[in-house]
């Protein structure tokens, strides 16, 4: 629908379904479903459910900020990593990359409204990191992603995601060969759409609020 709205037809955006804080039985029956990409913010909770659904042919993505004592696991578990933020956090988790496994894809995260309460490098330190990842043995880069400032009267989060396809475009020019850019949630992801998003991470509007937790 996004697509449509946004002059994208026929092209390819691909839908995480963002599960944290939902039980393994969701995930299970949305899987069921056709869908197959996972989203998960924290390494235990995920590893829980990776473990228990490890039947299913699922990909699982991890989007939460990432420690520098849990790129272990998190690179023992997951397909793709897309909060790498530092040179730290992805020479780690290519060294931990268990060798049985395929490289591990990461996205780059971005720090794009520049806010001091959020993860991911500064814009203009992006390409650093992104040909580094690329450099790495045991990762395969595969983009950038963002979580933009919240949309409100005085910011529209389109100048963000503009900002975020202008990045992606002027880093593939500059010879890094990426294909993801991650940006877009339920509240917003027409605006991703629209402004170049390929891969939207959706909670809310596909499983609904997410339960409170129990500690
Ligand atoms: C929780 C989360 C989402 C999904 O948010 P919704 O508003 O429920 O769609 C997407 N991306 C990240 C990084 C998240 O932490």
């Amino acid at each position: 629908m996004a697509c449509r709205t946004a002059g994208r037809f026929g092209e390819e955006v691909a839908i995480l379904a963002v599960s944290k804080r939902h039980p393994a039985e969701r995930i299970e029956a949305l899987h069921a479903l056709g869908q197959t990409a996972f989203g998960e913010n924290y390494v235990q909770e995920a590893l829980d459910k990776i473990g228990r659904l490890r039947h299913l042919p699922i990909e699982w993505h991890y989007i939460g900020p990432l420690q520098s004592n849990k790129t272990r696991e998190a690179a023992g578990h997951f397909h793709w990593v897309q909060t790498v933020d530092r040179a730290k956090i992805a020479k780690r988790l290519s060294d931990q990359r268990p060798a049985e496994l395929p490289p591990l894809n990461v996205c780059v995260q971005v720090n794009i409204d520049r806010e001091p309460q959020k993860h991911g490098v500064m814009p203009e330190e992006a390409e650093q990191l992104a040909r580094l990842c690329a450099g790495l043995p045991r990762l395969r880069l595969r983009g950038l992603m963002c979580i933009p400032r919240i949309g409100s009267g005085d910011h529209d989060p389109s100048i963000s995601y503009r900002r975020m396809a202008d990045l992606f475009r002027d880093l593939k020019s500059g010879g890094l060969e990426m294909d993801t850019l991650s940006m877009g949630m339920s509240a917003d992801l027409e605006a991703a759409v629209t402004n170049g998003s390929t891969m939207v991470r959706i909670g809310t509007d596909l499983l609904g609020p997410r339960p409170v937790s129990e500690d």
